[in-house]
């Protein structure tokens, strides 16, 4: 019987899964003045429209915006442009910002959509700060979202130069938070970075959030001492000015811009425009593997992803590879997609998610015993997976473990009380334990949850019927 099972298992492992970020110290004379009139052309403000995210399936109410918000907004923007010349010239070259108001998000005050060009202002505690009154910590929030938006190739942040400065910066401190153990502080976290010569503890996660906390700090925090190399580079390579548009970012943002407004094949003859004249903006190749995927040209996205893994700092790849493992699995490719989870979770992804997808591919690929530990840790992070739990049970059967598979059974459903194929399988367990009366209550209501699964549970449900009038 217990062979069954693990039969009927890796089906539902199948159809469970399918469904499953120097020159300026002179007087600032970029063409940008910091008047408010000026700045308004430049951000649009928008009470309505869809925000279009494209790295994570986010999306956000919009509220309308207040007369004395936008001020507000505006006035900081000047306080940016004075500090950090250069700064919002970078951000506005191209195209328009969007600037949107939204429902508060806990631990969310403000981010950035890169493909829409887009700066959500999500945080009721930037607005009770009136103009003409400083804030450090608003005005930082703000100059680090526009950094990125200034920056939204990643040029900068995913170039050797810029990773050669605050890598060895950023791992001295992860090497310290690690001999410090998981009771380490977030004070003595925070001091350490700053030790290193990081703006914070957030510049931690990588070279582009490093990047936007540095000009956050420039902006904000002139007691701060950020180091010479650094500064004079961030000076000079985004807040020198006057700003020279090119080529290739003019087409980058083009492309973009066509793909938000879902003109999928005029973006793609921008994006080849691109390439022609810059090979390897990693960032383009990642949006275009996007395009792909939502095309459903799952080769051409595989291969974009191979270009964004090359050309992205090691502090950007674990995304690109989790995508593409999630492709190589579309196509049953699970040596390829086991081996690009494993990456991700190597660059620091270690989710539930990516690790629940390992389990999925190390089953296919019959490494029961990796599946099963890929499985434990996916609970361990999350212990609201049904399916998790699930698929556990079955490998507990695999180890002959029957009392643990119905403990795991039992979390399945107590999780999910719909899981139907759970009550099938803890019913197997009750028939060969030969409480039939219980088996017989599981199998019903696997079947009322799921009326398909009537050709596998039938001929089981009668079966334990019959043993029970007995
Ligand atoms: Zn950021």
């Amino acid at each position: 019987m217990k062979k069954i099972v693990i039969i009927i298992l890796a089906a539902f492992f199948i159809s469970v899964c399918g469904s499953g970020e120097t020159e300026s110290k002179s007087t600032p004379k970029g063409r940008l003045k910091t008047a408010h009139d000026d700045l308004t052309k430049h951000f649009v403000f928008r009470d309505k429209g869809k925000i279009f995210p494209v790295f994570q399936k986010m999306r956000q109410s919009v509220k309308p915006w207040k007369e004395s918000e936008k001020k507000a907004f505006l006035w900081r923007l000047s306080v940016i442009e004075k500090e950090a010349p250069g700064l919002i010239e970078r951000a506005v070259a191209y195209r328009p910002v969007q600037v949107y108001r939204a429902q508060s998000k806990k631990g969310l005050p403000a981010f950035a959509v890169i493909t829409s060009h887009s700066l959500i202002v999500s945080d009721d505690l930037l607005f009770p700060l009136k103009a003409k009154k400083s804030s450090g910590w608003a005005d930082g929030i703000l100059a680090h979202e526009i950094t990125h938006l200034a920056e939204s190739n990643n040029r900068l942040s995913d170039s050797p130069a810029w990773v050669g400065l605050v890598a060895p910066r950023i791992e001295r401190a992860l090497k310290r938070f690690e001999k410090g153990g998981p009771s380490l502080s977030k004070e003595k976290r925070t001091a350490i970075a700053k030790e290193e010569g990081l703006p914070s503890l957030y510049a931690t996660t990588g070279a582009g959030e490093a990047l936007a906390d540095y000009v956050a700090r420039i902006v904000t925090d002139k007691g701060y001492p950020v180091p010479k190399k650094v500064e004079a580079y961030v000076r000079k390579e985004l807040l020198s000015t006057p700003f020279q548009p090119n080529e290739a970012d003019r087409h980058f943002h083009a492309a973009l811009d066509l793909y938000t407004k879902k003109k999928t094949d005029a973006a793609l003859r921008e994006f080849e425009k691109v390439f022609k004249l810059a090979p390897n903006l990693g960032v383009g190749y990642q949006i275009r593997a996007e395009v792909w995927k939502n095309m459903k040209e799952v080769d051409k996205a595989i291969s974009d992803y191979g270009k964004t893994i090359e050309h992205r700092s090691r502090y950007n790849r674990a995304d690109p590879y989790k995508d593409r493992g999630q492709l190589w699995k579309e196509k049953g490719r699970f040596k390829e997609a086991a081996a690009d989870y494993s990456k991700a979770i190597e660059h620091g992804l270690k989710t539930a998610s990516v690790y629940f997808n390992r389990a999925h591919a190390r089953f296919m690929l019959k490494n029961f015993d990796g599946a099963f530990d890929d499985l434990s840790e996916s609970i361990k992070i999350n212990p609201g997976n049904s399916h998790a739990y699930f698929i556990r049970g079955g490998l507990w059967l695999r180890r002959k473990e029957v009392d643990r598979a119905m403990s795991d059974y039992d979390a399945a459903i107590k999780v999910d009380p719909k899981n139907a194929p759970a009550h099938f399988s803890r019913g197997l367990i009750w028939f060969d334990k030969e409480e039939f009366g219980k088996a017989v209550d599981d199998f019903e209501r696997a079947l009322v949850i799921n009326p398909r699964m009537k050709k596998t549970v039938d001929p089981w449900l009668q079966k334990a019927e019959e043993k029970k009038k007995r």
